[in-house]
């Protein structure tokens, strides 16, 4: 059987290096809030172009964090409404709730499977205080329209970049296209750590400062507390890790788009879609999401041959019985992506012969 990802495989091409790293810490007798933190933030932030980069606990503190900072700043309070694709993982409209404000969800379009800024103006009211981009797959999402969006309404434009991280969009890198932007390095992310990890990236000294010490329980220094802050901070063996794979991220990246090539060129089946591109930057394909109208036969078919995927996501975030209140909102596009949807195996550990395996069979699919 050929995984769906084979994270064990991933791992062993960097295992001397991160096994020194790992133990580099062990040794050093200091495991939070230390220089391993220190270094990948300074690394990660050059990597993104950005001013600041906070270390978290994992991508779902990370927005959450920066929803926080914008409320004690006095951008918004609890109530205000915060607008985000429906087609995302439900971390982003949790993020939101957990701060006491209110997830509208915006539908997609049907090519980039990413927010559709026409979807986003209609759902703006006067309580919109923010627009929440999800870059959907790994493909940067409109955010020239949706920076536009923001400024004519006096929005905060935020980036969930938990499954882009080192994609390039009109020559930026996402986590520095926005007012701030959220990573998680959760393991199966373009850059993922061994455990839980996130973190935040921004241009703002002021949001910059206050994450730091919200997320350490609102402490500015030992023992005095500003805020009524939070523990949501990136370990070291995590921050050790973390730095050693960053070194690699943009090899991975290109790997993965080396075979996003093969599978473009050479799946040829006139009832399977192919994901695009597109011609405004560089996608990182953290998925590599195929459509079909007989999605759930191909998913047998494929098993059968040996070779595992899986439905990003299965059900959308209306749908869900935590938001039952949202099940009656008009979101045709995501439902109708939700039918078709699936994600075909894509890491650089995938061998040549994994891939000839995979084309070939989506070749011999028939309806
Ligand atoms: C993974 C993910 C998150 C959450 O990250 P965690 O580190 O698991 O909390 C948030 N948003 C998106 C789009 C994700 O893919």
């Amino acid at each position: 059987m050929i995984p769906f990802l084979d994270l064990k495989r991933e791992t062993d091409r960097y295992a001397s290096e991160i096994k020194e790293a790992v133990s580099r810490v062990v040794s050093s007798g200091w495991y939070i809030q230390g220089q391993e933190k220190e270094r990948f933030e300074n690394d990660f932030s050059s990597y993104c172009g950005v001013a600041h980069c906070i270390g978290v606990g994992n991508g779902l503190d990370a927005i959450c964090l920066i929803l926080k900072a914008y409320i004690e700043m006095g951008v918004m309070e609890e109530g205000d409404e915060v607008i985000l694709p429906a087609n995302t993982f439900i971390a982003t409209a949790l993020a939101v709730s957990q701060c006491g404000l209110v997830p509208v969800l915006a539908d997609c379009d049907i090519q980039t499977f990413n927010i559709d800024p026409i979807s986003v103006i209609e759902r703006i009211t006067s309580k919109t205080k923010a627009i929440i981009a999800v870059h959907l797959f790994g493909r940067v999402a409109p955010m020239q329209e949706l920076s536009e969006i923001a400024n004519k309404y006096n929005l905060k434009l935020i980036e969930d970049a938990a499954q882009a991280h080192g994609a390039i969009y009109q020559g930026k890198k996402t986590g520095n296209l926005a007012d701030a932007a959220a990573f998680s390095f959760y393991p199966t992310k373009n850059l993922g750590a061994l455990g839980d990890a996130g973190a935040v990236t921004t241009n703002s000294a002021d949001i910059s400062d206050l994450i730091r010490c919200f997320s350490n329980y609102g402490s500015d220094s030992k023992y005095f507390h500003r805020y009524k802050g939070l523990n949501s901070r990136l370990d070291e063996i995590q921050a050790a890790i973390l730095s050693v794979r960053l070194k690699y991220l943009d090899a991975d990246n290109r790997n993965r788009r080396q075979i996003v090539d093969r599978y473009s060129v050479e799946i040829d089946n006139k009832d399977i879609l192919l994901p695009t591109k597109g011609s405004d930057g560089e996608h990182v394909f953290h998925l590599y999401v195929i459509r079909s109208t007989q999605r759930d036969r191909l998913q047998s078919y494929l098993i059968e041959n040996e070779i595992q995927t899986q439905i990003h996501y299965p059900l959308p975030i209306h749908k869900q019985q935590a938001y039952a209140e949202f099940e009656k909102q008009n979101l045709r596009m995501t439902e109708l992506l939700n039918n078709e949807i699936l994600s075909l195996p894509l890491y650089s550990s995938l061998s040549t012969k994994e891939i000839d395996k995979i084309i070939y069979a989506l070749n011999n699919w028939q309806e």
